[in-house]
Protein backbone atom coordinates (compact mmCIF):
# COMPACT_ATOMS: atom_id res chain seq x y z
CA UNK A 1 0.00 0.00 0.00
CA UNK A 2 2.95 2.70 0.63
CA UNK A 3 4.69 1.98 -2.00
CA UNK A 4 1.61 3.39 -4.36
CA UNK A 5 1.66 7.35 -5.48
CA UNK A 6 -0.79 9.86 -4.52
CA UNK A 7 -2.25 8.97 -7.87
CA UNK A 8 -2.46 5.33 -7.33
CA UNK A 9 -3.91 5.71 -3.80
CA UNK A 10 -6.25 8.76 -5.13
CA UNK A 11 -8.02 5.66 -7.63
CA UNK A 12 -8.08 3.19 -4.54
CA UNK A 13 -9.90 5.42 -2.40
CA UNK A 14 -12.43 6.72 -5.05
CA UNK A 15 -13.32 2.61 -6.01
CA UNK A 16 -13.90 2.26 -2.33
CA UNK A 17 -11.16 -0.54 -2.73
CA UNK A 18 -9.33 1.21 0.66
CA UNK A 19 -10.65 3.09 3.03
CA UNK A 20 -8.94 6.99 4.19
CA UNK A 21 -9.30 5.34 7.51
CA UNK A 22 -7.72 2.06 6.73
CA UNK A 23 -4.94 3.97 5.10
CA UNK A 24 -4.33 6.92 7.93
CA UNK A 25 -4.04 4.13 10.29
CA UNK A 26 -1.21 2.19 8.19
CA UNK A 27 0.41 4.63 7.77
CA UNK A 28 0.25 5.65 11.98
CA UNK A 29 1.30 2.73 12.38
CA UNK A 30 4.39 3.26 9.78
CA UNK A 31 5.59 6.25 11.95
CA UNK A 32 4.87 4.97 15.22
CA UNK A 33 7.69 2.06 14.22
CA UNK A 34 9.42 3.79 12.03
CA UNK A 35 13.46 5.23 13.73
CA UNK A 36 13.89 8.40 11.71
CA UNK A 37 13.07 10.91 14.32
CA UNK A 38 10.98 12.42 11.11
CA UNK A 39 8.09 13.46 13.35
CA UNK A 40 7.82 15.64 15.79
CA UNK A 41 4.18 15.61 16.62
CA UNK A 42 1.06 13.00 15.72
CA UNK A 43 -2.22 13.34 17.20
CA UNK A 44 -3.58 10.13 15.85
CA UNK A 45 -7.31 10.45 17.19
CA UNK A 46 -6.90 13.98 14.72
CA UNK A 47 -5.92 12.40 11.91
CA UNK A 48 -8.68 9.37 12.73
CA UNK A 49 -10.97 12.56 12.94
CA UNK A 50 -10.11 14.17 9.65
CA UNK A 51 -9.83 10.33 8.13
CA UNK A 52 -13.31 9.05 8.96
CA UNK A 53 -14.21 12.97 7.61
CA UNK A 54 -12.64 12.27 3.93
CA UNK A 55 -14.21 8.36 4.37
CA UNK A 56 -17.82 10.60 4.50
CA UNK A 57 -17.00 12.73 1.94
CA UNK A 58 -15.77 9.55 -0.69
CA UNK A 59 -19.42 7.92 -0.06
CA UNK A 60 -21.48 11.14 -0.45
CA UNK A 61 -19.42 11.56 -3.73
CA UNK A 62 -18.06 14.61 -2.90
CA UNK A 63 -14.56 13.96 -2.77
CA UNK A 64 -11.72 15.65 -5.16
CA UNK A 65 -8.13 13.82 -6.38
CA UNK A 66 -6.40 14.21 -2.64
CA UNK A 67 -9.35 13.84 -0.46
CA UNK A 68 -8.68 10.56 2.28
CA UNK A 69 -4.81 11.06 0.98
CA UNK A 70 -2.60 10.99 4.12
CA UNK A 71 -0.01 14.42 4.15
CA UNK A 72 2.55 15.66 6.87
CA UNK A 73 3.83 19.28 7.29
CA UNK A 74 7.07 20.71 7.73
CA UNK A 75 6.99 22.00 11.39
CA UNK A 76 7.47 25.34 9.68
CA UNK A 77 3.86 25.60 8.63
CA UNK A 78 1.58 26.09 12.01
CA UNK A 79 -1.38 23.53 12.74
CA UNK A 80 -4.36 23.68 15.21
CA UNK A 81 -4.13 20.07 17.05
CA UNK A 82 -1.02 19.73 16.33
CA UNK A 83 2.45 21.15 18.15
CA UNK A 84 4.15 23.94 15.88
CA UNK A 85 7.94 24.72 17.27
CA UNK A 86 10.14 25.08 14.06
CA UNK A 87 11.99 22.63 15.34
CA UNK A 88 13.26 24.94 18.25
CA UNK A 89 13.08 25.28 21.77
CA UNK A 90 11.99 28.36 21.65
CA UNK A 91 8.44 27.19 20.37
CA UNK A 92 8.46 23.66 22.51
CA UNK A 93 4.97 23.76 23.66
CA UNK A 94 3.65 26.07 20.93
CA UNK A 95 0.17 25.40 20.03
CA UNK A 96 -1.27 27.89 17.46
CA UNK A 97 -5.07 28.75 17.34
CA UNK A 98 -4.78 29.05 13.39
CA UNK A 99 -3.78 26.94 10.41
CA UNK A 100 -1.33 27.90 8.09
CA UNK A 101 -3.09 29.25 4.66
CA UNK A 102 -0.94 25.89 3.27
CA UNK A 103 -2.66 23.26 5.90
CA UNK A 104 -5.89 25.14 5.32
CA UNK A 105 -6.21 24.47 1.88
CA UNK A 106 -5.03 20.77 1.91
CA UNK A 107 -7.68 19.95 4.68
CA UNK A 108 -10.62 21.69 2.63
CA UNK A 109 -9.10 19.44 -0.19
CA UNK A 110 -10.51 16.31 2.39
CA UNK A 111 -6.21 15.24 3.09
CA UNK A 112 -5.61 13.76 6.45
CA UNK A 113 -2.72 15.33 8.41
CA UNK A 114 -0.69 12.52 9.62
CA UNK A 115 1.97 14.84 11.60
CA UNK A 116 4.42 17.40 12.18
CA UNK A 117 7.93 16.93 10.62
CA UNK A 118 11.37 17.37 12.04
CA UNK A 119 13.57 20.34 10.03
CA UNK A 120 16.33 22.86 11.23
CA UNK A 121 15.26 24.87 13.36
CA UNK A 122 13.94 27.83 11.86
CA UNK A 123 14.76 26.32 8.88
CA UNK A 124 18.31 27.25 9.07
CA UNK A 125 20.95 24.21 7.53
CA UNK A 126 21.16 21.86 4.92
CA UNK A 127 21.57 18.61 7.21
CA UNK A 128 18.39 18.48 9.42
CA UNK A 129 21.31 18.86 12.26
CA UNK A 130 20.15 21.66 14.06
CA UNK A 131 16.95 20.59 14.99
CA UNK A 132 16.45 21.60 18.92
CA UNK A 133 14.92 17.51 18.92
CA UNK A 134 17.70 15.69 17.92
CA UNK A 135 19.02 14.86 13.78
CA UNK A 136 17.13 12.72 11.36
CA UNK A 137 18.20 9.90 9.74
CA UNK A 138 18.88 9.11 5.84
CA UNK A 139 16.31 6.12 5.22
CA UNK A 140 18.65 5.52 2.60
CA UNK A 141 21.52 5.15 5.16
CA UNK A 142 21.12 5.69 8.57
CA UNK A 143 24.94 7.52 8.92
CA UNK A 144 23.95 9.92 6.34
CA UNK A 145 21.76 13.32 6.87
CA UNK A 146 18.84 13.14 5.47
CA UNK A 147 19.83 16.54 3.89
CA UNK A 148 17.70 20.09 5.08
CA UNK A 149 15.85 22.20 6.31
CA UNK A 150 13.01 19.98 5.33
CA UNK A 151 15.33 17.14 6.06
CA UNK A 152 11.81 15.03 8.07
CA UNK A 153 9.84 15.55 5.45
CA UNK A 154 12.15 13.93 3.02
CA UNK A 155 13.07 11.06 4.75
CA UNK A 156 9.10 10.74 5.69
CA UNK A 157 8.34 10.33 2.05
CA UNK A 158 11.49 8.49 1.26
CA UNK A 159 10.21 6.08 4.02
CA UNK A 160 6.92 5.84 3.14
CA UNK A 161 6.02 7.16 6.31
CA UNK A 162 3.59 9.84 4.21
CA UNK A 163 2.87 9.70 0.25
CA UNK A 164 3.05 13.48 0.66
CA UNK A 165 4.80 15.94 2.65
CA UNK A 166 4.73 19.85 2.58
CA UNK A 167 8.38 21.31 2.74
CA UNK A 168 10.00 24.97 2.46
CA UNK A 169 12.64 26.01 0.17
CA UNK A 170 14.56 29.77 1.13
CA UNK A 171 18.02 28.94 -0.32
CA UNK A 172 17.39 24.98 -1.17
CA UNK A 173 15.58 23.27 1.57
CA UNK A 174 13.07 21.52 -0.74
CA UNK A 175 15.58 20.43 -3.71
CA UNK A 176 18.22 19.57 -1.56
CA UNK A 177 16.77 17.06 0.82
CA UNK A 178 14.83 15.87 -2.16
CA UNK A 179 18.02 15.01 -3.65
CA UNK A 180 19.41 13.23 -0.54
CA UNK A 181 16.38 11.04 0.25
CA UNK A 182 16.05 9.95 -3.22
CA UNK A 183 12.61 11.76 -3.74
CA UNK A 184 10.86 14.58 -5.95
CA UNK A 185 10.30 18.17 -4.53
CA UNK A 186 9.62 21.83 -6.34
CA UNK A 187 10.32 24.81 -4.92
CA UNK A 188 7.60 27.15 -7.02
CA UNK A 189 7.96 30.86 -8.16
CA UNK A 190 7.98 32.83 -5.40
CA UNK A 191 4.60 34.22 -4.06
CA UNK A 192 3.02 31.05 -5.67
CA UNK A 193 2.51 29.60 -2.66
CA UNK A 194 0.95 31.58 0.60
CA UNK A 195 3.33 31.83 3.43
CA UNK A 196 0.90 33.22 5.95
CA UNK A 197 1.43 30.72 8.83
CA UNK A 198 4.64 29.33 7.76
CA UNK A 199 6.82 30.58 10.31
CA UNK A 200 9.04 33.40 8.85
CA UNK A 201 13.35 32.83 8.32
CA UNK A 202 13.74 35.22 5.28
CA UNK A 203 10.85 36.46 4.06
CA UNK A 204 12.09 37.55 0.36
CA UNK A 205 13.42 34.03 -0.19
CA UNK A 206 10.94 31.74 2.03
CA UNK A 207 8.62 29.45 -0.60
CA UNK A 208 6.53 26.69 0.53
CA UNK A 209 6.25 23.19 -2.13
CA UNK A 210 5.30 19.91 -2.17
CA UNK A 211 7.40 16.69 -1.84
CA UNK A 212 6.17 13.52 -2.96
CA UNK A 213 7.63 10.72 -5.00
CA UNK A 214 6.83 11.28 -8.34
CA UNK A 215 6.75 14.66 -10.19
CA UNK A 216 3.01 13.79 -11.13
CA UNK A 217 2.13 13.69 -7.53
CA UNK A 218 3.93 17.03 -6.84
CA UNK A 219 1.58 18.52 -9.70
CA UNK A 220 -1.84 17.04 -8.02
CA UNK A 221 -0.25 18.89 -4.47
CA UNK A 222 0.31 22.27 -5.91
CA UNK A 223 -2.63 22.48 -7.71
CA UNK A 224 -4.28 22.51 -3.78
CA UNK A 225 -0.94 24.43 -2.71
CA UNK A 226 -0.73 27.18 -4.85
CA UNK A 227 -2.80 30.29 -5.31
CA UNK A 228 -3.17 33.87 -4.40
CA UNK A 229 -3.64 34.89 -0.22
CA UNK A 230 -4.71 38.07 0.37
CA UNK A 231 -3.38 37.34 4.10
CA UNK A 232 0.03 36.82 2.43
CA UNK A 233 1.42 40.88 0.64
CA UNK A 234 3.86 39.10 -1.45
CA UNK A 235 1.10 36.86 -2.58
CA UNK A 236 0.93 36.34 -6.75
CA UNK A 237 -2.09 37.32 -8.52
CA UNK A 238 -1.87 35.38 -12.05
CA UNK A 239 -4.60 33.33 -11.62
CA UNK A 240 -7.04 35.31 -14.02
CA UNK A 241 -10.80 36.15 -12.67
CA UNK A 242 -9.80 32.78 -10.15
CA UNK A 243 -9.25 30.24 -12.56
CA UNK A 244 -6.87 27.97 -10.92
CA UNK A 245 -3.64 26.97 -12.92
CA UNK A 246 -3.85 23.16 -13.23
CA UNK A 247 -0.26 22.12 -12.68
CA UNK A 248 -0.75 18.93 -14.38
CA UNK A 249 -1.88 20.02 -17.44
CA UNK A 250 1.36 19.98 -19.68
CA UNK A 251 2.72 16.15 -17.87
CA UNK A 252 2.34 14.47 -21.24
CA UNK A 253 3.68 16.86 -23.61
CA UNK A 254 6.77 15.64 -25.58
CA UNK A 255 9.92 17.05 -24.76
CA UNK A 256 11.08 17.23 -28.55
CA UNK A 257 12.93 20.45 -29.59
CA UNK A 258 13.54 21.53 -25.76
CA UNK A 259 16.41 23.41 -24.73
CA UNK A 260 18.19 22.41 -21.72
CA UNK A 261 20.97 25.12 -20.63
CA UNK A 262 23.63 23.52 -18.92
CA UNK A 263 25.44 25.77 -17.05
CA UNK A 264 29.44 25.35 -17.02
CA UNK A 265 29.69 26.89 -13.36
CA UNK A 266 27.51 24.09 -12.06
CA UNK A 267 29.81 21.31 -13.39
CA UNK A 268 33.49 22.75 -12.40
CA UNK A 269 35.76 22.40 -9.24
CA UNK A 270 34.23 20.84 -6.37
CA UNK A 271 31.46 18.59 -8.41
CA UNK A 272 32.11 15.12 -6.89
CA UNK A 273 32.63 12.67 -10.18
CA UNK A 274 29.80 10.64 -8.85
CA UNK A 275 27.30 12.94 -8.70
CA UNK A 276 28.63 14.76 -12.04
CA UNK A 277 28.37 11.25 -13.70
CA UNK A 278 25.04 10.33 -12.80
CA UNK A 279 23.80 14.29 -13.70
CA UNK A 280 25.48 14.29 -17.41
CA UNK A 281 24.02 10.40 -17.38
CA UNK A 282 20.18 12.20 -16.69
CA UNK A 283 20.93 14.72 -19.34
CA UNK A 284 21.92 12.30 -22.11
CA UNK A 285 18.51 10.61 -21.24
CA UNK A 286 16.72 13.76 -21.93
CA UNK A 287 18.65 14.17 -25.40
CA UNK A 288 17.01 10.62 -26.45
CA UNK A 289 13.82 12.27 -25.57
CA UNK A 290 14.47 14.85 -27.85
CA UNK A 291 15.99 17.82 -26.35
CA UNK A 292 19.09 19.20 -27.30
CA UNK A 293 22.00 20.77 -24.10
CA UNK A 294 23.04 23.97 -24.70
CA UNK A 295 25.85 25.22 -23.15
CA UNK A 296 25.45 28.61 -20.86
CA UNK A 297 27.20 30.46 -18.11
CA UNK A 298 25.82 31.79 -14.90
CA UNK A 299 28.75 34.11 -13.96
CA UNK A 300 27.78 35.05 -10.51
CA UNK A 301 26.92 31.87 -9.63
CA UNK A 302 29.90 31.82 -6.83
CA UNK A 303 28.76 35.44 -5.49
CA UNK A 304 25.22 33.82 -4.35
CA UNK A 305 26.84 32.50 -1.28
CA UNK A 306 27.90 35.21 -0.13
CA UNK A 307 24.46 37.42 -0.89
CA UNK A 308 22.14 34.94 0.61
CA UNK A 309 24.68 34.32 3.87
CA UNK A 310 23.70 38.37 4.14
CA UNK A 311 20.35 38.49 2.89
CA UNK A 312 18.76 35.81 4.43
CA UNK A 313 20.39 36.40 8.09
CA UNK A 314 19.50 40.00 7.49
CA UNK A 315 15.72 38.72 7.34
CA UNK A 316 16.11 35.93 10.01
CA UNK A 317 17.29 39.29 12.40
CA UNK A 318 14.35 41.33 12.25
CA UNK A 319 11.88 38.54 11.86
CA UNK A 320 13.24 36.60 15.16
CA UNK A 321 13.08 39.77 17.42
CA UNK A 322 9.38 38.58 18.15
CA UNK A 323 10.71 35.60 20.01
CA UNK A 324 11.68 37.44 23.43
CA UNK A 325 9.64 35.75 26.06
CA UNK A 326 6.88 38.08 26.11
CA UNK A 327 4.92 37.16 22.75
CA UNK A 328 5.77 33.47 22.12
CA UNK A 329 6.78 30.22 23.25
CA UNK A 330 9.71 29.97 25.64
CA UNK A 331 11.15 32.56 28.63
CA UNK A 332 13.87 31.74 31.16
CA UNK A 333 12.89 30.49 34.56
CA UNK A 334 15.04 33.03 36.26
CA UNK A 335 16.11 36.48 35.63
CA UNK A 336 16.70 39.44 37.13
CA UNK A 337 14.81 42.96 34.96
CA UNK A 338 13.48 43.11 31.29
CA UNK A 339 16.93 43.49 29.15
CA UNK A 340 17.76 39.85 31.49
CA UNK A 341 14.71 38.14 30.99
CA UNK A 342 15.37 39.26 26.83
CA UNK A 343 18.89 37.89 27.10
CA UNK A 344 18.44 34.65 28.78
CA UNK A 345 15.45 34.10 26.95
CA UNK A 346 17.18 34.25 23.79
CA UNK A 347 20.56 32.63 24.71
CA UNK A 348 18.49 29.83 26.00
CA UNK A 349 16.04 29.10 23.29
CA UNK A 350 17.84 29.55 20.10
CA UNK A 351 20.06 27.18 19.05
CA UNK A 352 23.61 28.18 17.98
CA UNK A 353 23.12 28.18 14.11
CA UNK A 354 20.29 30.40 14.62
CA UNK A 355 22.07 32.85 17.38
CA UNK A 356 24.52 32.97 14.67
CA UNK A 357 22.53 34.24 12.09
CA UNK A 358 21.21 36.57 14.29
CA UNK A 359 24.09 38.12 15.22
CA UNK A 360 25.18 38.19 11.30
CA UNK A 361 22.05 39.57 10.15
CA UNK A 362 22.31 42.36 13.11
CA UNK A 363 25.74 42.96 11.92
CA UNK A 364 25.13 43.31 8.30
CA UNK A 365 22.20 45.74 9.18
CA UNK A 366 23.49 47.96 11.45
CA UNK A 367 24.44 51.70 10.94
CA UNK A 368 28.27 51.86 9.32
CA UNK A 369 27.64 48.15 7.66
CA UNK A 370 24.63 48.60 5.78
CA UNK A 371 25.63 50.31 2.47
CA UNK A 372 28.78 48.01 2.88
CA UNK A 373 27.15 44.47 2.96
CA UNK A 374 23.31 44.96 2.90
CA UNK A 375 23.01 47.07 -0.01
CA UNK A 376 25.62 45.77 -1.64
CA UNK A 377 24.57 42.59 -1.60
CA UNK A 378 21.21 43.38 -2.95
CA UNK A 379 22.44 45.13 -5.93
CA UNK A 380 24.34 41.78 -6.37
CA UNK A 381 21.23 39.97 -5.99
CA UNK A 382 19.74 41.68 -9.04
CA UNK A 383 22.42 41.06 -11.13
CA UNK A 384 22.48 36.85 -10.25
CA UNK A 385 18.83 37.41 -11.78
CA UNK A 386 19.60 39.02 -14.55
CA UNK A 387 22.22 36.34 -15.75
CA UNK A 388 18.93 33.98 -15.23
CA UNK A 389 17.09 36.39 -17.55
CA UNK A 390 19.81 36.42 -20.26
CA UNK A 391 20.05 33.09 -20.25
CA UNK A 392 16.42 32.33 -20.26
CA UNK A 393 15.85 35.12 -23.39
CA UNK A 394 18.90 34.74 -25.50
CA UNK A 395 19.45 30.29 -25.11
CA UNK A 396 17.40 27.44 -23.54
CA UNK A 397 13.73 26.76 -22.02
CA UNK A 398 14.86 25.42 -18.55
CA UNK A 399 18.78 25.13 -17.20
CA UNK A 400 19.86 21.44 -15.51
CA UNK A 401 22.56 20.70 -13.19
CA UNK A 402 23.13 19.20 -9.70
CA UNK A 403 21.45 19.98 -6.82
CA UNK A 404 24.24 19.93 -4.89
CA UNK A 405 27.96 19.43 -5.13
CA UNK A 406 28.15 16.09 -3.71
CA UNK A 407 25.80 12.94 -1.93
CA UNK A 408 24.34 13.21 1.81
CA UNK A 409 27.16 13.47 3.87
CA UNK A 410 27.96 11.39 7.28
CA UNK A 411 26.06 12.48 10.49
CA UNK A 412 27.97 15.08 12.14
CA UNK A 413 30.98 15.53 9.29
CA UNK A 414 30.01 19.46 8.84
CA UNK A 415 28.00 19.53 12.54
CA UNK A 416 30.98 22.38 13.52
CA UNK A 417 31.89 23.58 10.19
CA UNK A 418 29.09 26.10 9.43
CA UNK A 419 30.82 27.30 6.10
CA UNK A 420 31.39 24.48 5.21
CA UNK A 421 27.26 23.51 5.37
CA UNK A 422 26.98 27.62 3.77
CA UNK A 423 29.25 25.77 0.71
CA UNK A 424 27.05 22.71 -0.40
CA UNK A 425 24.45 25.16 -0.98
CA UNK A 426 26.16 26.48 -4.37
CA UNK A 427 24.05 25.40 -6.69
CA UNK A 428 20.62 26.43 -4.81
CA UNK A 429 21.12 29.49 -3.72
CA UNK A 430 21.10 31.61 -6.75
CA UNK A 431 17.51 30.07 -7.76
CA UNK A 432 15.89 31.38 -4.29
CA UNK A 433 17.37 34.81 -4.82
CA UNK A 434 16.19 34.77 -8.39
CA UNK A 435 12.79 33.47 -7.18
CA UNK A 436 12.35 31.23 -9.81
CA UNK A 437 11.01 27.78 -9.19
CA UNK A 438 13.35 24.91 -9.12
CA UNK A 439 12.84 21.23 -8.87
CA UNK A 440 14.76 18.21 -7.98
CA UNK A 441 13.97 14.44 -8.82
CA UNK A 442 16.15 11.18 -8.55
CA UNK A 443 18.20 10.34 -11.22
CA UNK A 444 20.83 7.33 -9.73
CA UNK A 445 22.94 7.20 -7.10
CA UNK A 446 26.83 8.04 -5.30
CA UNK A 447 29.90 5.45 -6.08
CA UNK A 448 31.93 3.59 -3.99
CA UNK A 449 31.38 1.35 -0.79
CA UNK A 450 30.02 4.41 1.24
CA UNK A 451 28.41 6.50 -1.95
CA UNK A 452 26.48 3.74 -3.59
CA UNK A 453 23.27 4.41 -1.44
CA UNK A 454 23.10 7.36 -1.08
CA UNK A 455 20.94 9.23 -3.92
CA UNK A 456 21.60 11.78 -6.33
CA UNK A 457 19.14 14.44 -7.63
CA UNK A 458 19.11 16.61 -10.43
CA UNK A 459 17.77 20.36 -10.43
CA UNK A 460 15.15 21.77 -12.98
CA UNK A 461 15.12 25.45 -13.18
CA UNK A 462 12.65 27.18 -15.31
CA UNK A 463 11.79 30.84 -15.43
CA UNK A 464 8.66 32.78 -13.80
CA UNK A 465 5.60 30.71 -13.36
CA UNK A 466 7.22 27.64 -15.34
CA UNK A 467 5.83 24.93 -12.78
CA UNK A 468 3.67 23.00 -14.88
CA UNK A 469 6.92 23.08 -17.70
CA UNK A 470 9.19 21.58 -14.71
CA UNK A 471 6.59 19.20 -14.04
CA UNK A 472 6.49 18.04 -17.54
CA UNK A 473 9.63 17.56 -18.38
CA UNK A 474 10.03 15.60 -15.04
CA UNK A 475 7.33 13.45 -15.26
CA UNK A 476 8.70 12.42 -18.96
CA UNK A 477 12.06 11.64 -17.74
CA UNK A 478 10.07 9.65 -14.76
CA UNK A 479 8.01 7.55 -17.74
CA UNK A 480 10.61 5.95 -19.02
CA UNK A 481 13.24 5.51 -15.55
CA UNK A 482 12.81 4.02 -13.12
CA UNK A 483 14.55 5.65 -9.90
CA UNK A 484 11.78 7.57 -8.61
CA UNK A 485 10.40 3.72 -7.74
CA UNK A 486 13.35 2.63 -6.03
CA UNK A 487 12.91 2.56 -2.09
CA UNK A 488 15.35 2.40 0.79
CA UNK A 489 16.10 -1.58 1.88
CA UNK A 490 13.46 -2.41 4.77
CA UNK A 491 10.40 0.10 2.85
N1 LIG B 1 20.79 25.71 3.69
C1 LIG B 1 20.26 27.02 3.57
C2 LIG B 1 20.31 27.73 4.88
O1 LIG B 1 20.81 27.18 5.79
C3 LIG B 1 18.87 26.96 3.03
C4 LIG B 1 17.86 26.68 4.06
C5 LIG B 1 16.45 26.77 3.52
O2 LIG B 1 16.23 26.75 2.32
N2 LIG B 1 15.51 26.92 4.41
O3 LIG B 1 19.89 28.83 5.03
Amino acid sequence: MHNKTIKELSTLLHAKQVSATELTRHYLDRIAASGHNAFLDVNEELSLAQARAADERLAAGLAGPLTGIPIAHKDIFVTRGWRSTAASKMLGNYVSPFDATVVGKFADAGMVTLGKLNCDEFAMGSSNENSAFGAVRNPWDALAVPGGSSGGSAAAVAARLAPAATGTDTGGSIRQPAAFCGITGIKPTYGRVSRFGMIAFASSLDQGGPMARTAEDCALLLNEMAGFDERDSTSLTVEQGNVREDFARDLHQPLTGLRIGVPKEYFGEGLAADVEQAVRAALDEFVKLGATLVEISLPKTALSIPVYYIIAPAEASSNLSRFDGVRYGYRAPEYTDLQDMYKKTRAQGFGKEVQRRIMVGTYVLCHGYYDAYYVQAQKIRRLIADDFQAAFRDKCDVIMGPVAPTVAWDLGAKADDPVANYLADIFTLSTSLAGLPGMSIPVGFGQGEKNAKRPVGLQIIGNYFAEAKLLNIAHQYQQVTDWHQRAPDGV
